[in-house]
């Protein structure tokens, strides 16, 4: 580690001098961002466009040439955790982030680091993030670069140097808030919104001036314990949202966090934000007696100079189930039934595809983009309301439900292209269990660490038949789903070997890029979803890709990397997939570059002892390790190795060790902070107890197949 810092020292020192040698140039403006598509060449914001449609009119990589594309170059990250960025390109120079709200700067042509900024994010924060230790990206405006930090800071850095200019602090850091998302840039005003709704806190996006850092407004999402917060919500909290809610919502935080999408009309001078789920998800418990819950799940448009409300349309009222509606917002001028209509589009966690008016916040059309969806049989059209399936509110018995919380779509962003008037969305079918806590809401209490859901997480484990690990595997789909958004309808789609696949990007060339979870980057046939080219990324893919063009020549780029949500919690043990190295991949016609062959993994159990638990041991340490550990470091103990897979950990063989870990919190600058509020030494007992179970029973599975192996 210490020599790294020395090398990225002597990168970041070197590339001082080349930036000012002319590196960098004009400034990022409204009308820059506004005018992108008259600058093909760039990428300046989140969604390339301020209607982050993410398609990019560049079309010398097209259908025809596509099999030619080869690396050009590429970054090893250091960085060991999900890679959820979309890098932006202005003038020849990009700049991303990684894990842990790293941000580097490169020379775009040919991958020269021109610098580096650690914010030095305490790892201890990571038992706040829900879903990783993830980042999706910078703003750029006038010569600064903007990004959030994990632990809730929004930073200016300058674009050349990579100093910082100003920092914030944005949220009130002794409460579980987490920044993943890109910040947005309108009207000199740096937008940024949080996360943390599954552990307990109350969703606001501010805005912060461009050049000073001052905070120039705030908008809560839901309201909270006072009648006013002396903030742009106020109104919109009395006058709409309050009368939603009933009981002490404002005790867990009420949720609504505004942690990913956001896109800006320039014409409407609207500024459209994707609200969140409820904390907890069970209404039962937030909000006794009902209540739709504003602006839970709903998206709000915003006047962005003041924050002042304007409308709102709830996807999902009185939220149960984290159905966000954070998902990717796309703008679009579409002809409906002979009207040009001026559209905001979202697929959200709940399965219906949405075409609004985004003048008004009226519902123009509602279906389900994936099969399956059950939680509601339709949306009607007259209300704008879903209309639940019996039994879907789980009150009385659990219920199945498709989607589950990770969404028929996650945060991993879809495209747009003019082109063939298709949305491409990358879907999933993750279906889950939803169930009261102990069966009934009085037992739910809250938890000073860790997930405050109120629900109940499967405890009884993932079972060791390698039949039914498999069926459960066949449950789970992704699928790479082209959709005509007006005749709301499937034009063709694609399906994966699995769930959690990459975000897309469309292109002018007729191209469709998605990478996959199981690490191939590939190129579609926009109009058809025929695959025209494939490159192994050594590494399951879930960020989307970029291009620009420099100097006459287009450039895909692509941060490789799997992680996230899904991959860390309930993905691992049923969808284990490459611990590949992380990187940043950039592509061009002709490239030649090649990477270095894939490192092969090697794991050793550790001297198991012998002596198993007791069967009390072993049920308790089931039980506490769902409640306690399950949601970073895997269901039933599979992880997927970015966080420690403790079936190999040396740690389990060693009681006083465990101890040391899990109640004094020896681990802590690591990131495994002491659970001695929540766990007794008693339950951590059992919790070892438990994990050498379950490396015992991999350990016998290992062996056999590779006695079978032998001899087969
Ligand atoms: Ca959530």
């Amino acid at each position: 580690m210490g020599a790294n810092r020395a090398i990225w020292a002597a990168v970041a020192a070197a590339s001082l001098v080349l930036a000012a040698c002319g590196q960098g140039g004009g400034k990022v403006t409204g009308e820059r961002i506004a005018a992108a598509d008259s600058k093909a060449g760039e990428w300046v914001t989140h969604g390339r466009t301020y209607s982050e449609q993410r398609f990019s009119p560049l079309d010398k990589i097209n259908a025809g040439n596509v099999q030619q594309l080869g690396l050009a170059w590429s970054f090893d990250l250091p960085e060991n955790r999900g890679i959820e960025a979309t890098p932006l390109v202005a003038d020849g120079v990009m700049y991303t982030t990684s894990a842990w709200s790293v941000v580097r700067a490169f020379d775009a042509r040919n991958g020269k680091l021109l610098w580096e900024h650690d914010p030095k994010v305490p790892r201890a924060t990571g038992v706040k993030a829900c879903c990783d230790s993830v980042n999706r990206g910078v703003a750029l405006w006038g010569n600064k670069v903007y990004y959030g930090t994990l632990d809730g800071r929004l930073e200016a850095l300058d674009a050349k140097t990579g100093k910082v200019v100003w920092s914030k602090v944005t949220v009130d850091q002794s409460k579980p808030y987490t920044i993943t998302g890109a910040p947005r840039v309108v009207k000199g005003k740096v937008l940024i919104g949080n996360g943390g709704a599954e552990l307990g806190v109350r969703g606001y996006l501010s805005a912060y001036d461009a050049e000073t850092g001052d905070m120039a407004w705030r908008f809560y999402t839901v309201p909270g314990e006072k009648e006013t917060d002396g903030a742009a919500s106020d109104k919109a909290m009395k006058d709409v949202a309050r009368k939603t809610w009933n009981g002490e919502f404002w005790k867990i935080g009420g949720g609504g966090t505004v942690w990913d999408s956001m896109a800006y009309d320039p014409e409407l001078d609207l500024l459209y934000i994707g609200v969140g789920n409820g904390s907890p998800w069970n209404r039962d418990i937030r909000s006794p007696g009902g209540g739709d819950n504003l602006f839970l799940s709903s998206i709000v448009a915003l006047k962005p100079e003041t924050g002042e409300y304007v409308w709102h349309y709830q996807t999902t009222p009185g939220e149960s189930w984290d159905y966000t509606a954070t998902q990717h917002i796309v703008l679009a001028d579409l002809t409906i039934e002979g009207q040009p209509r001026k559209v905001l589009m979202q697929a959200p966690k709940n399965g219906f595809f949405y075409v609004l008016d985004r003048a008004n916040g009226k519902l123009i059309s509602a279906e389900k983009y994936v099969a399956g969806v059950n939680w509601a049989t339709h949306i009607d059209k007259a209300t704008g309301r879903p209309v639940e399936a019996p039994g879907a509110r789980y009150e009385k018995t659990a219920h199945l439900s498709n989607p589950g919380p990770l969404g028929a779509h996650n945060w991993h962003p879809m495209a747009f292209s003019p082109k063939t008037g298709l949305v491409y969305i990358p879907a999933n079918e993750i279906p889950f269990p939803y169930m009261q806590p102990g069966g009934d809401v009085t037992s739910f209490k809250y938890r000073s660490k860790g997930w405050n859901v109120g629900i109940d997480f499967l405890v009884a484990g993932l079972p060791d038949d390698e039949a039914q690990l498999k069926a459960i595997r066949a449950s789970l789909k992704g699928r790479l789903v082209a959709w005509d958004p007006i005749t709301q309808k499937e034009k063709w789609s694609v399906e994966y070997d699995g769930p959690w696949n990459g975000g897309l990007m469309a292109t002018a060339g007729g191209l469709v890029f998605q990478g996959s979870a199981t690490g191939e980057f590939a190129a579609f046939d926009a109009g058809t979803g025929k695959k025209l080219w494939g490159f192994d990324a050594q590494t399951g893919v879930i960020a989307p890709s970029m291009t620009y063009e420099i100097d006459g020549e287009q450039y895909i780029a692509l941060m490789a990397g799997y992680g996230g949500g899904f991959a860390v919690s309930a993905g691992a043990g049923v969808d284990p997939r490459s611990e590949g190295p992380r990187r940043l991949l950039v592509f061009k016609l002709g490239g030649k570059q090649q990477l270095p062959a894939r490192p092969v993994s090697t794991r050793e159990f550790p001297d198991l002892p012998t002596t198993p638990g007791t069967p009390q041991q072993i049920a308790m340490g089931t039980a506490a390790y769902a409640a306690n550990c399950g949601v970073c470091h895997g269901a039933s103990g599979v992880s997927n190795f970015s966080i420690p897979d403790l079936r190999y950990s040396p740690a389990t063989t060693d009681k006083a060790v465990f101890k040391s870990i899990v109640i004094d919190g020896d681990r802590q600058e690591q990131g495994m902070v002491s659970f001695k509020e929540l766990v007794s030494e008693e339950e951590a007992e059992s919790i070892r107890q438990y994990l050498l179970d379950l490396a015992r029973r991999q350990k016998a599975r290992t062996d056999a197949s590779k006695a079978g192996t032998k001899t087969g």
